[in-house]
């Protein structure tokens, strides 16, 4: 049985930690930070056997050489198409990563878009998406195009729904604060912020949410809803005929009023 507990990092991140009951060993995504990753691996006892990126941004990679150091023998899997150093597994889209100790696999996706060389993990039911996918929301295009992030979010729509969804920041509360504009009526999603408000008034991260809970309330993956459509259209001031520009419309309108 693995189990996936969330380490903080700066002001938002997660570095997914899992371990086993069956095993001392342990594995982190995308460790922007070492300190908290020791900390958390010290206190339960844990070695560090491999080390999970998902794209090169510096608070998702800023840990890998001080943790090296503490644990020399950790693997470090990562993308082949971005400039990181230390990767020891290149990884693309069809790759596979054994975790032994764990006794799990994580099949690749490539998801271009955030960054160009972008991929996620999907295994034993979860998906670490690094900053493709948010809850309610998705990364920005910093190096790719509408056409790639849309396409690239529809691969991880057609993952199954039960899929736990692991992301790397939280940002749920901000970006339902979006998806309101978006989508005012949506019960899904008006539920969706109670839970998320009594969450973090717990002190409890919003995730992992499920795949079919993201496609009910996340106008990212909602591009082929009407009411979505619409609302894209009204913005952009134009009709949009694909849900490529519909995804670029809706990304666009939440950079113009966010962070
Ligand atoms: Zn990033």
């Amino acid at each position: 049985m693995l189990n996936i507990s969330p380490i903080t990092a700066f002001s938002d991140n997660y570095i997914w930690l899992l371990s086993s009951k069956k095993s001392t060993s342990a594995v982190v995504v995308d460790p922007g930070d070492a300190l908290p990753v020791i900390v958390a691996l010290e206190q339960q006892d844990l070695e560090l056997s491999a080390i999970l990126i998902t794209h090169h941004h510096v608070d998702h990679t800023g840990g890998i050489r001080r943790l090296l150091m503490h644990y020399p023998s950790a693997t470090v899997y990562g993308p082949t198409g971005e400039h990181i150093p230390a990767i020891d597994q290149p990884l693309k889209e069809g790759d596979r990563v054994c975790l032994e100790d764990l006794g799990v696999n994580f099949d690749v996706l490539d998801v271009p878009g955030h960054t160009a060389g972008h991929i996620t993990y999907f295994g034993a039911g979860a998906l670490f998406c690094g900053d493709a996918l948010f809850s309610v929301g998705c990364g920005r295009l910093f190096e790719g195009t509408p056409e790639q992030m849309s396409a690239s979010l529809a691969k991880i729509a057609a993952l199954p729904q039960d899929t736990k969804v692991y992301c790397a920041h939280e940002y749920t509360l901000d970006n339902i604060g979006f998806a309101k504009w978006v989508e005012p009526d949506n019960p899904e999603l008006l539920a969706r912020e109670d839970e998320a408000n009594a969450q973090r008034q717990r002190g409890e991260p919003t995730l992992p949410s499920s795949l079919g809970q993201e496609l009910r309330v996340n106008p990212f993956l909602r591009t082929h809803i009407p009411q979505v459509k619409q609302a894209a259209e009204q913005f952009a001031d134009r009709e949009l005929d694909s849900v490529a520009e519909i995804f670029g419309a809706v990304r666009e309108w939440k950079d113009s009023r966010y962070d």
